[in-house]
This record gives structure tokens, sequence and C-alpha cells, in this order.
């Protein structure tokens, strides 16, 4: 979708927002697979409720884009448009055992800055890419650890109050994979309460949780991390090895060799083939476990 209209371009720009053309999602996600459409890019907080009350008012379907490392997107033109919050200066602000973040800071560089400050609990995280606003939208989490655990409060644009607001995290449920916000809610900046913990120790244990990703990841390749949320007890990349449907393909859309919840893009893999690959395999494991397998990736269709 482009955005044309002159008047809409000139508001746009008067909150400082920037506009980018015709940009590829195919270059801003991990999986390497996307579209073309426009790009407003936010350097103010401030900026957001008009802004998104501009894009209401003429109806423009827009997207929260983070650092697309969950998503599979539609190919070709795209009709809706993407927002993204732009990277602050400075980053992390910490104060005791606080640590106040930006939603677009990058999550691996905010665990390790907050281990400089001696505050740890957030080592399993260390390896998952994406910004601090994706993982707490997806409550993303390893190694028995999840992000929702440590938020003592969240900074977020209200889609139904139309206003900036902050929620307490006793208001928010974090569960396995999925929160409470509304989808249409943006993330803006989060308080996480972290646990004293010295600098040896964390780096210890990011050490090991790196050590496992290696072991069992394509780290590689290209991918959106799992596709499948593990059912209750059970391990989806286990029943999908169990197949024995590592290597699997459609067109360059691949089980992965290493971890078989991992679809990775081994070539110009199209969203065409990733989704025909991720229903053939969802139907495979139903038939064989009678489980149905549930998306942990996120899709954007076209
Ligand atoms: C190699 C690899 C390993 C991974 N390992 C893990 C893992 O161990 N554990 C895990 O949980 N995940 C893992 N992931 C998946 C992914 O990294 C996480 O889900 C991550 O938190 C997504 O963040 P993002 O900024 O990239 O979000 P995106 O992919 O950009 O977006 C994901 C969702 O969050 C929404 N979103 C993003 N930013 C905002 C915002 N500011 N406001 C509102 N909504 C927003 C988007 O609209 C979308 O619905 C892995 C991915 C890869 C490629």
């Amino acid at each position: 979708m482009r955005l044309e209209d002159r008047q809409l371009l000139a508001a746009i720009e008067g909150l400082n927002v920037e506009h980018q053309s015709g940009i590829s999602l195919s270059e801003y996600t991990s999986l390497g697979i996307g579209g073309t459409t426009d790009l407003l890019l936010i350097r103010k907080h401030e900026s957001i409720p008009g802004l998104l009350q501009l894009l209401d008012d003429r109806k423009i379907p827009h997207k929260f884009l983070g650092g697309g490392s969950n998503l599979l997107v539609g190919d070709g033109e795209l009709p809706w448009i993407v927002v993204q919050l732009a990277r602050p200066e400075p980053d992390v602000v910490l104060e005791g055992n606080s640590a106040h973040v930006d939603a677009a800071d990058d999550l691996g560089r905010t665990v390790t800055d907050c281990a400089k400050h001696d505050l740890g609990g957030m080592e399993g995280l260390i390896g998952v890419p994406g910004t601090i606003g994706g993982a707490l939208r997806m409550n993303a989490g390893a190694y028995g650890m999840q992000i929702g655990s440590y938020v003592r409060e969240v900074k977020l644009f209200s889609a139904a109050t139309r206003t900036i607001e902050i929620l307490r995290g006793d208001q928010i449920s974090f569960e396995y994979r999925h929160t409470s916000f509304p989808p249409d809610d943006m993330m803006l900046a989060v308080t996480l309460e972290l646990p004293s913990k010295s600098y040896q120790e964390i780096i210890q244990g990011i050490r090991i949780c790196n050590e496992k990703r290696r072991a069992s990841q394509p780290l590689g390749q290209k991918s959106a991390g799992c596709v499948f949320k593990n059912p209750p007890g059970a391990s989806a990349g286990r029943m999908i090895d169990e197949l024995g449907l590592k290597g699997f393909s459609v067109g360059d859309a691949r089980v992965s060799d290493r971890h078989a919840n991992f679809f990775v893009n081994a070539g110009k893999a199209s969203a065409k083939d990733m989704l025909s690959l991720i229903a053939d395999v969802r139907d495979r494991v139903e038939r064989a476990y009678g489980v149905k397998l549930e998306n942990e990736v996120v899709v954007w269709h076209a």
C-alpha cells in the first residue's frame, strides 16, 4: 500500500514521523520473506496518538513492526502499511533494580546492559532476536524464564482510549507466548524489576544459554524461531522430528535439519511456500498425534 495523499504526507511530516515508500519487508524480517509497502518511522512517542488518528480517519490499515524476528509476511504488494518506533538514544536507564527501556531497544543488548550493572534474571533471553516491544507482545521466553515475570509497568498507546497509558505488571496477563494486550495497542516502553546478581554469574548463565542455542538451532539460517507453540506437556519439534520431517521442504521453505520446529528460508522461499509447508506439517502432526499445532510465528497475510 502506498501513501500518496499530499495532505496526509504533510501532516505525517509535521508530526516528525519519517515516511519510507515502497520498502521490501523481506529486508526487515529474519525469515527474509515479505512483499512491499510503506513504512512510518516514529521518533517521539508523543506523535503516536496523532499519527494513528490520521491513519484511522482515512481507514489506512497498519501493523506494528518490531525487529521482524517472529513474522511471516505475505508476498507482493501488501494491503496495509507498517509503523515502527525509531531506536532512541540513550538506551537503558537504570535506577536501583529497575531498568527503564524503550520498546524499540534491542532485547539482547538490554540483557547485556543490565548485566553490566549487576542486574540479571533475563539470561535465557540472550540470543532471542528482536526488540523489547516484540518481546513484550509475545512474552518472549526461553530456558524456563519469560520477560513477563520481570515487568513492573508498561507504557503503551491504548487503542481503546486513544491515549498513552501506564499499565502495572499485575494488570497484564503474561502466558506462554501470549499476553492480554489488546491487538491494536502499541508498546512504547517498559520498566523491568530485575534481581541483583554478580556480573560474573550473569555472564556464566549467558554462556550456557548461548551454547545450548548453538548446539540445537540453525543460527546461520533465515528463520523466525519456532514456528509452532509447544502443546501442553509435549514438544512440537519432537513430534515433527519423529515423523521424519527434518529437511522436508516446499520450494525453498524447509524444515531445519537441526531443529524440527525451525522452518528456514533456504534460498528464495516465498510466503506461499512457507505457508504451504506449515499447513502440510500441521496436517501430518494432527493425523499422527491428534494434536492441532498452533502457530507461534505471527502471519501477516497479503
Ligand atoms: C533464531 C531465532 C531464535 C528465536 N528464539 C526465541 C526464543 O527462544 N523464545 C522466544 O520467545 N522467541 C524466540 N524467537 C522469536 C522472536 O525473536 C521473538 O518472538 C521476539 O520477541 C519478537 O520480537 P520482534 O521485535 O522481532 O517482533 P516482531 O517479529 O517485529 O513482531 C512480533 C509481534 O509483536 C508485535 N509488536 C512488535 N513490536 C510491537 C510494539 N512496539 N507494540 C505492539 N506490538 C508490537 C508485532 O505486531 C507482531 O504481532 C526467535 C527468533 C529467531 C529468528
